[in-house]
């Protein structure tokens, strides 16, 4: 009778196994049932930055990097802490995979096998191209996120970039105060109709840019809604402080006095519309826009070049 076979020991196997991990391009390794490196390629050495069949445990293979601050990048403060519940994750299931990154910029994706009565068996794969490939997709979709909400023209934000605004405000918080500044050129078709359209677009940058220079970035939010129509959203802000604001944008259209061959005053002035209200859904920020705009209308109707603050939007 054959007698029963005792599977082969790490030790057995590895002069097989390690020209098929010699050569297989990505790093291998294998750790024994007590954690000590048995075998590594080249790779391995390579990307940990570790001494060249030097075989730390794996825990002070760790330790290495963390201290030399080469190989693998380990961002811990207290690398122990940092160990103890990597051991935690570390062989407490059959097979993982996971990604890590060097110190010099490379990105690999290991793949741990626990094999049974050896111990485990990691193969990583240099992912760095994937890796980068994918940051730049997400950056340009970032990207083209920010270009669908700007304005090409002014550089101010659009409908689109209020619409994503009115949810962020609903969501935010209810009970916020909210100021709206509805602005609009006066006269602006004869405006075009005398000097063109690349006039015309000229101008609406320079007022852009005038109307931005009024306050500062945090304060309040400028959104070009229309052809020639812009609103200005402040948060936290109340009637004084939007109106004063909106007075202060006036002054400068007026001093910069942009030359309107066909307006009565020979300048481009602008209308202002002021509302206030307490916003809590999206409904009072229509109730709120309603009222800047009339506003509007009435400054408009009353001669234009002026602010008209609503009597209340609530
Ligand atoms: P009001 O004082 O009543 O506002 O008169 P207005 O002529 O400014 O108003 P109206 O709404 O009749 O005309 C808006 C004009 O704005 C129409 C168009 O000639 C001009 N306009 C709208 N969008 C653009 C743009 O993107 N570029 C240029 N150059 N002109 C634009
Ligand atoms: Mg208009
Ligand atoms: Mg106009």
């Amino acid at each position: 009778m054959k007698q029963a076979q005792s599977s082969p020991s790490l030790a057995e196997l590895l002069p097989a196994l390690k020209p098929l991990f010699d050569d297989s391009g990505s790093m291998v390794f294998l750790y024994d049932e007590s954690d000590d490196l048995a075998y590594a390629n080249d790779q391995f050495y390579e990307l940990t930055c570790l001494d060249p069949g030097s075989t730390p445990t794996w825990s002070d293979m760790i330790r290495i990097c963390h201290r030399t601050g080469r190989g693998l990048l380990i961002e811990a403060d207290d690398i122990e802490t940092w160990l103890s519940h990597a051991r935690k994750r570390r062989g407490s299931v059959p097979y993982r995979q996971f990604e890590i990154d060097t110190v010099d910029g490379h990105w690999l994706l290991i793949t741990e096998t626990i094999i049974p009565g050896l111990g485990i068996l990691g193969i990583g794969v240099d992912i760095t191209r994937a890796k980068n490939t994918t940051t730049v997709l997400q950056h340009e979709y970032q990207q083209a996120l920010v270009e669908a909400e700007t304005d090409a023209l002014t550089q101010m934000g659009n409908r689109r970039a209020l619409d994503r605004l009115r949810r962020l405000l609903t969501l935010s918080g209810v009970n916020r105060v909210i100021s709206a500044l509805m602005i609009d050129i006066d006269w602006f078709k004869p405006y075009n109709d005398s000097l063109g359209h690349l006039q015309g677009d000229e101008c609406l940058r320079i007022i852009a840019d005038l109307i931005r220079s009024g306050f500062r970035s945090e304060e309040a939010y400028p959104l070009r809604i229309g052809g020639e129509e812009f609103l200005i959203l402040m948060v936290d802000a109340d009637e004084r402080a939007a109106t004063q604001l909106a007075r202060r944008i006036l002054r400068t259209i007026r001093s910069r006095a942009i030359p309107h061959p066909t307006s009565q005053v020979g300048h481009v002035t602008l209308s202002i519309g002021v509302a206030t209200s307490t916003v809590t859904d999206d409904e009072t920020i229509s109730t709120l826009l309603n009222a800047a705009d009339k506003a509007l209308y009435e400054s408009k109707g009353s001669g234009r070049d002026r602010v008209t603050v609503a009597s209340n939007a609530d």
